[in-house]
């Protein structure tokens, strides 16, 4: 195959310029694809998974095409809003715009970002001094546009970015709305990892006779990403993500979580034990997810724990390693999880946490990314610190579960970091439990696996 260049794409030089200094040397297949489809104005329906270089696959020909309208005016009126970048999150809405920024770098063309969560009046006199490329959430547009702070009857083309993701998260009505507003005079790019029915209907009613290009089988998971499974109790995973975490490939670490619940508790609980983590979700402020995002961007934070709305379109830049601290319940979000490592051809491990509630979630997967995941039970040092498990003997059904036998040896405690000498002189199996100790019994009678050791670490 031959390797094309920036250059071979015929884009302009300011453009080639930014490319330079942006560090890419060479388009990415959806790049290669795009790009000349675009200059010649077609509309496009590309399936490309993230992490492909997608924003550039559609930011870099439109920018060139809007290049003759750029312009050094200060005046709003020669600054109309030319291309409406549509994208279903907050965090996605600004790297996008960061990306159409940085390739416009050497061009009069201005950009813009607006999404909700934060106050729509900080927006509007960015708006008003005129852009011609605007990114945004529907949401908040719809706003917008209520409010009379935007015109679209200038719009030329028009992007659709995870167009997959803006259906999950029912924002259908709203892009109904909007897309009503547009010129049918435009053209029209959609991106989508995965092309659903409603994908289609969406871009019949839409699209002119849009040309399809995919760069991988949709649905496929990336060749790129190494995936594992662990099988383990949903009771040992903290313990086993805690193990995980202190590995060589997880200097920088996304964690998903199903709740918002579960990722904020599990933000505090590895906080308490040392490890830098911090969580978004929904729940929390658009202030507090940047804040979160830009500290783990820096490096500042080791492990994000994110809910899948919170994560979706994150690029970090070389993302070693995620883990699905809970698998999700949908196939397809299983994709984009792990899309957010491995980007633009760089490796990247993707580890899940299986509980045995979770197979069935599991097999769906597998069964749309066509692949079977290596998977390996967990094996983690049962602990007696945890008295619990050691004494209710209901909790060791082996049948149930992927248990592993209680070490012979003396282990290492990772809940106190302390070594941790097992009583060998105890009976090992059965255990039973303990009868209660006789009313006004001295404490000193309690068995000794009951009695946790004073911690004397400093
Ligand atoms: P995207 O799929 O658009 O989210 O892009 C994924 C990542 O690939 C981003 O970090 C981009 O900066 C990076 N990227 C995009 N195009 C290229 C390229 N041609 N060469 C190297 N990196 C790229």
């Amino acid at each position: 195959m031959n390797t094309v260049s920036f250059a071979d794409l015929k884009l302009a030089p300011q453009i080639l310029k930014a490319l330079t200094e942006s560090g890419y040397t060479t388009p990415t297949p959806i790049q290669a694809q795009a790009i000349p489809l675009v200059l010649e104005g077609n509309d496009l329906m590309a399936g490309a998974q993230t992490g492909t270089g997608k924003t550039a696959a559609f930011a870099l020909p439109l920018l060139q095409k809007l290049l003759p309208h750029a312009s050094a005016s200060t005046s709003p009126a020669k600054h109309p809003v030319r291309a409406l970048i549509l994208v279903p999150t907050r965090e996605l809405a600004v790297q996008v715009e960061e990306s159409v920024k940085a390739y416009a770098k050497y061009t009069n063309l201005r950009s813009l970002v607006v999404f909700g969560g934060v106050d729509i009046k900080t927006q509007t006199p960015h708006l008003k001094t005129g852009v011609e490329i605007l990114v945004a959430t529907p949401g908040r547009l719809l706003d917008h546009i209520e409010q009379k702070t935007v015109l679209l009857n200038t719009v030329q083309v028009l992007v659709l970015d995870e167009a997959d993701r803006m259906l999950d998260m029912g924002f259908m009505p709203a892009l109904k709305r909007i897309l009503a507003l547009l010129p049918r005079q435009r053209q029209s790019l959609m991106f989508s990892a995965t092309f659903s029915d409603e994908i289609k209907k969406l871009s019949e009613e839409f699209m002119n006779y849009p040309t399809l290009i995919e760069v991988a089988r949709s649905n496929a998971s990336a060749d790129n990403i190494t995936q594992k499974v662990y099988l383990v109790e949903q009771s040992d995973k903290h313990q086993l993500l805690a193990q995980l975490l202190k590995g060589d490939d997880a200097k920088q670490v996304i964690v998903f979580t199903k709740t918002k619940l579960t990722a904020s508790r599990l933000a505090h609980q590895l906080q308490r034990e040392g490890v830098s983590a911090d969580a978004i979700h929904g729940d929390k402020s658009q202030l507090e997810r940047m804040q979160a995002l830009d500290a783990f961007k820096q490096g500042k934070v080791a492990v994000l724990i994110a809910t899948d709305v919170a994560a979706r379109g994150l690029d970090i830049d070389h993302l070693p390693m995620v883990i699905n601290y809970e698998i999700p319940h949908a196939a397809e979000d299983y994709v984009h999880r792990i899309g957010r490592t491995g980007r633009a051809g760089a490796s990247g491990t993707a580890i899940s946490l299986v509980s045995p509630e979770e197979e069935k979630y599991l097999v769906e997967i597998e069964k749309l990314i066509k692949t079977q995941i290596n998977k390996e039970k967990a094996d983690l040092p049962r602990h007696p610190a945890r008295p619990q498990r050691e004494v209710r003997p209901e909790r060791h059904e082996p049948s149930r579960g992927y248990h592993t036998p209680a070490p012979k040896k003396p282990s290492h405690d990772p809940w106190f970091d302390k070594p941790y000498v097992p009583n060998m002189s105890a009976p090992a199996a059965p255990i039973k439990k303990p009868e209660a100790p006789a009313l006004g019994k001295p404490k000193a009678a309690i068995p000794a696996l009951f009695q946790r050791k004073p911690n004397t670490a400093a």
